[in-house]
């Protein structure tokens, strides 16, 4: 499904981000940019080394915070590593952290100019955030910073199957009345 925020489109779809032609990817990252499981790793196969070489370089990010490295041989230009929380219960600042991933990848695509950004699931697999909690913390930091910021013209969230694509769509749903 596709909304309009403002002037930009907020777009939802189900598949595999690494196939995306946006001007950035972002990463569910880890704080060593190390690369492993899940869309982290399916990033830096489909990439190439280029990608690690720099995520070495930088070194370490911060959960909630953002780093940029070359796109590789991905279609996508760059891609922007954040770090989502760790879910320990909800209680430990877990909804902050989780916006301020989405809030500082949006940031970090505007200094460089981009204009269109795709999403995982930030935290919603082995992070082990819950699914409909995820949906609506990342849709809302978007959906905000779309309303605040006008440079970015397209955000699409990269959905990689079904059930995630339902808690996301379900979640747009309620947000945008
Ligand atoms: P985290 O450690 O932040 O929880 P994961 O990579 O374990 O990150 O999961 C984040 C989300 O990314 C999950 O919803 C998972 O299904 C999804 N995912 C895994 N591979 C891909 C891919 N190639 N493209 C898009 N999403 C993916």
């Amino acid at each position: 499904m596709e909304v309009k925020i403002d002037k930009a489109i907020l777009a939802l779809v189900q598949g595999d981000i690494t196939d995306e032609e946006t001007d950035a990817i972002v990463n569910a990252a880890n704080e060593g940019l190390r690369g492993g499981a899940g869309v982290d790793g399916a990033i830096h196969s489909a990439g190439g080394p280029a990608i690690m070489a720099e995520c070495r370089k930088i070194g370490y990010c911060p959960t909630g915070q953002a780093v940029i490295t070359t796109g590789g041989n991905l279609r996508a230009r760059y891609v922007i590593h954040t770090v989502g929380p760790v879910y320990r219960g909800g209680t430990k600042g877990e909804e902050a952290l989780l916006r301020s991933a989405y809030k500082e990848s949006l940031k970090l695509a505007s200094e460089k100019g981009l204009k269109s950004i795709s999403f995982p699931a930030i935290s919603a697999g082995v992070y082990g955030y819950p699914l409909a909690e995820a949906a609506r913390v990342a849709l809302t930091a978007a959906i905000d910073y779309l309303r605040e910021h006008d440079d970015i013209t397209m955000v699409r969230f990269v959905l990689y199957n079904r059930g995630t694509y339902d808690a996301f769509s379900g979640a747009l749903k309620k947000l945008i009345g």
